[in-house]
């Protein structure tokens, strides 16, 4: 397969595949079959606008890897969706859910078009015929879709709903991240936010920073963003800082972010807030504090920037959020970063949860949902850890090492058929 442009996401996996490869001496059969997607499926979706324009959308599945388990990873709506994005997205599916150790391979979805210029009904008729189209692949048993970048649990209940119809039962399990009341998991919204924080924590406690008064700084207040603030503030920090699309608030002394979630679900931002000074998105990242949570997009520290991070620790929220040349600087300058695979792993995990649950039809409390998915985060932050000591390398790499590992030691003891 080969790539698009230089510095492309799936450029990025490859590159980082083939360095973890060389570092624990993969065998070049396994490391070849790795570099390939298992499956990748191309759908056209014919759809009548409401206007009565018809339109014929693009929209893909690829499945990565199905070799520890059936294959899981979002769907995503938006306009710049590439076949090569969807490829790189379903690999690192593959690692994170190796990182933290659930049966599943890593897949992806997603559909090329402009869902903030569509009616529900339009986004409903897309998101039922592209259902339909990627039902001869996704199943509880064979791939299990969830949200992305412009889906949400209404997306993936038209999914459920389309696929239960189509088979005439109720179908809980093909997808998860599906509204609680048709099996969805309590705890899921704020799985992510909670794992960040269960990270953050341990990394904190490794380098020895105190919780209680330690400065953090929150680059985008989304849901995985607010939820970390949220819980990391409850946890006794200081949370100073924080941003969205339109720019961030600064307060050293520290702010109330229970308070900034609800002055921004009332005018649409943070920013106005009282008690703070405005702060640019590229002025947040390079605030003083002990821990910085990338939570927005990708690409925010650069080779650029990387320099001028001040914080001890950076945890990764959001996918992708360090360059790879940015990675070495804030590793050379002795910066900790607890990478996106591990850290915003609390989403897939309880996605996993969700799953389980709607197998059983047996449903669990959100106590017993947090408590397993602490469980999860420190037993995988620490198996990430003692790999970084190992090979004496960077958490994100070791991250990599432990999860193709894993796959490629999967991949051997089922050995090759026919
Ligand atoms: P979201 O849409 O709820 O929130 C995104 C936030 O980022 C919003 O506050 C938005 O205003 C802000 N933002 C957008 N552009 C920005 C910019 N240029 N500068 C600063 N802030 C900006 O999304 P989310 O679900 O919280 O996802 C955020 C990141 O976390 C994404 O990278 C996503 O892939 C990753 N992630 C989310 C989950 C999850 O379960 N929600 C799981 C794994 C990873």
């Amino acid at each position: 397969m080969k790539s698009k442009s230089p510095e492309s996401a799936w450029d990025v996996a490859l590159e980082q595949l083939d360095d973890v490869a060389k570092k624990i001496n993969l065998d070049p059969y396994t490391h070849e079959r790795l570099r390939h997607s298992q499956r990748e499926l191309t759908v056209s979706i014919p759809m009548r606008m409401d206007d009565g324009t018809p339109r014929v959308f693009t929209g893909y599945r690829v499945q990565h890897s199905l070799i520890r388990g059936p294959s899981k990873g979002g769907i995503r709506y938006h306009p710049d969706v590439t076949i090569e994005e969807v490829r790189a997205l379903a690999m690192w599916m593959t690692w994170k859910c190796a990182v933290v150790n659930i049966p599943y391979g890593g897949a992806k979805g997603g559909v090329i078009c402009n869902p903030k210029e569509m009616s529900m009904r339009e986004l409903e008729n897309l998101t039922r015929r592209y259902a339909v189209e990627i039902s001869i692949i996704i199943g509880p048993a064979k791939d299990i879709p969830a949200p992305d970048v412009y889906t949400d649990a209404q997306v993936m209940a038209w999914i459920m709903d389309t696929i239960s119809m189509t088979q005439g039962w109720c179908v809980t399990g093909v997808v998860t991240g599906k509204p609680v009341d048709i099996g969805g998991s309590l705890g899921r919204k704020e799985a992510t936010g909670r794992g960040v924080m269960v990270t953050a924590i341990e990394a904190m406690k490794y380098k020895g920073i105190e919780v209680e008064g330690a400065k953090v700084a929150v680059q985008g207040f989304g849901n995985a963003g607010s939820v970390t603030a949220l819980l990391m503030h409850d946890a006794g920090a200081k949370i100073i800082g924080v941003s969205d699309s339109k720019g961030g608030i600064y307060n050293p002394k520290g702010l109330d972010p229970h308070s900034v979630l609800e002055y921004k679900a009332k005018t649409g931002s943070v920013i106005g807030y009282e008690n703070a000074d405005a702060v640019s998105n590229a002025e947040l990242l390079e605030l003083e504090c002990d821990l910085l949570v990338p939570a927005a997009l990708e690409s925010q520290i650069t080779e650029e920037n990387a320099r001028r991070v001040k914080a001890k620790i950076v945890a990764e929220a959001a996918n992708g959020p360090t360059t790879p040349a940015a990675d070495k600087i804030l590793y050379d300058r002795g910066i900790f970063c607890v990478p996106d695979i591990l850290a915003n792993a609390g989403g897939v995990t309880v996605s996993y949860f969700e799953w389980v649950q709607d197998l059983q039809a047996f449903f669990w409390s959100e106590a017993d949902i947090n408590e397993r998915l602490r469980g999860i985060m420190v037993s995988s932050f620490d198996a990430v850890l003692r790999t970084a000591e190992k090979h004496k390398v960077d958490m994100r790499t070791a991250a990599l090492i432990l999860a193709v590992g894993r796959v490629a030691s999967a991949m051997k003891i089922r050995g090759l058929w026919p």
